[in-house]
């Protein structure tokens, strides 16, 4: 945890904290990843502050987090005396992600929460976030309701309940269907075994992977786990599939409660619609909100009759509130002309390629629109990829913005071109 203004000096490719803001092509961005629930009038001040020193542009990514964007060198430290004085909790050393609705889900087997703090505490007094590449990161699943299994991540632990026994699965270099299972370990070992997993990487060097290590020697993490003196660890490599999980939806809390979650249209809102959304929130009586990987918020401590107001609410301000929603399924980087490297505006076309794309877009066929072929808003393959380049938009089906394209068509030719693909794409 920190005091969010006293962040690392900013190194490429690490996240952007609030003392290191990172340039774009609309100003300077900064990112935070808050802690369990925020409450909603530090949410909202949080919005506030972003309209008055940023563009007004935030966003929540597919990871959970805020981006504050548009902010300029004079700015961005007013912005970040502002935040400091909310009080949010939040992370800058390596990421530890746990579920967002840890703590409060009757139906984890464990609380997250918990165990991700543990771990953020004990990766404190070493000195692993010096020497691990800046996106290593650490997923905590404690089961229930909202699971982690999209978020790709080097080193996963998942509760699971073996022969009547709580566990934790580990697996690393991969999102909960790619990443390799190495065994299973107890509870009380969770913070022991993820550090010396993560020495495994530092190890390697300032910029290795976990994936890149998989891909050549696999059994370094086998040995590092089975060399834990008081772990109790069972080498296995069997590896039962998780549920899908959404953040949108109503679900029930331990308390009694309800928590309400709801969805940004392409991963962003103004800050003034927001704090509408704060203020909604807060009529419904929420005392907090939790930001959810997934692009995602979730409103807690609301009835069964206030979560439906607050949905209506949210619903009326441009939110999304179904599941299903074709926006759901069309993943965008920010694009022209917010980012420099960017060949279209890939944000700005995502509303009308959901439009044109509606009818296929039922969570089987997602589309990822890429403004170059870095691909930053999703790594993971995609059924349909569109990506900027100098000749136009190129697509890909079934891959990722850095593969090989199967056509290059102008932007206006674009929906023809998507309902084509889609129907191709579908009959694979
Ligand atoms: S994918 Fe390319 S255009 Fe989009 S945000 Fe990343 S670098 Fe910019």
């Amino acid at each position: 945890m920190t005091a969010l203004a006293k962040a690392a000096p900013h190194r490429r490719g690490a996240c952007p904290g609030l003392s290191a803001p990172m340039p774009t092509g609309d100003g300077l961005l900064v990112r935070l990843r808050p802690i369990g629930t925020v409450s909603v009038a530090a949410f909202a001040n949080l919005c506030a502050a972003a309209r008055q020193h940023g563009n007004g542009v935030v966003e929540i990514t597919a990871r959970g987090s805020i981006q504050v964007r548009g902010l300029s060198a004079a700015s961005a430290p007013r912005f970040a005396d502002a935040i400091a004085s909310l009080g949010i909790a939040a992370e800058d050393g390596v990421p530890v992600i746990a579920n967002a609705l840890a703590g409060l889900d009757p139906d984890e087997l464990i609380d997250a929460g918990t165990l991700a703090a543990d771990l953020r505490r004990a990766l404190g007094a070493t000195s692993l976030p010096r020497r691990l590449a800046p996106k290593v990161s650490v997923a905590i699943d404690g089961g229930g309701a909202l699971n982690l299994d999209a978020l790709s991540a080097d080193i996963r632990l998942r509760a699971e309940l073996i022969n009547g026994t709580v566990a934790l699965r580990i697996s690393v270099g991969g999102d909960g269907a790619s990443a390799t299972p190495l065994g299973t370990i107890m509870p009380p070992d969770c913070t022991d075994v993820a550090l010396r997993l993560l020495e495994v990487i530092a190890q390697r060097g300032r910029a290795a992977r976990a994936r890149d290590i998989l891909a050549a020697e696999v059994a370094s993490f086998r040995e590092a786990l089975s060399s834990c003196p008081a772990a109790r660890v069972t080498l296995a490599r069997a590896r039962v599939p998780g549920h899908d999980s959404n953040p949108i939806g109503t679900y029930r809390l331990l308390d009694g409660s309800y928590a309400r979650g709801i969805g940004l249209a392409f991963g962003h809102a103004e800050a003034a619609t927001l704090e509408r959304l704060a203020d909604a929130a807060e009529a419904a009586g929420a005392r907090g909100v939790r930001i959810a990987p997934g692009r995602a918020l979730i409103a807690i401590g609301l009835t069964r009759a206030s979560a439906t107001a607050f949905t209506a609410a949210a619903e009326s301000l441009g939110f999304i509130v179904r599941a299903e929603d074709p926006r759901r399924h069309v993943i965008a980087c920010a694009g022209a002309p917010i980012c420099a490297s960017a060949h279209i505006a890939a944000r700005a076309m995502a509303p009308r390629i959901a439009e044109s794309a509606a009818p296929y877009l039922d969570g089987s066929f997602k589309v990822h629109v890429s403004g170059c072929p870095k691909g930053c808003a999703l790594a993971a393959r995609a059924a349909l990829t569109i990506v900027g380049t100098a000749a136009g938009c190129a697509l890909v089906a079934n891959g990722s913005a850095r593969d090989e394209p199967f056509g290059v068509v102008a932007a206006d030719q674009l929906p023809a071109a998507i309902v084509n693909a889609a129907r191709e794409v579908r009959h694979v």
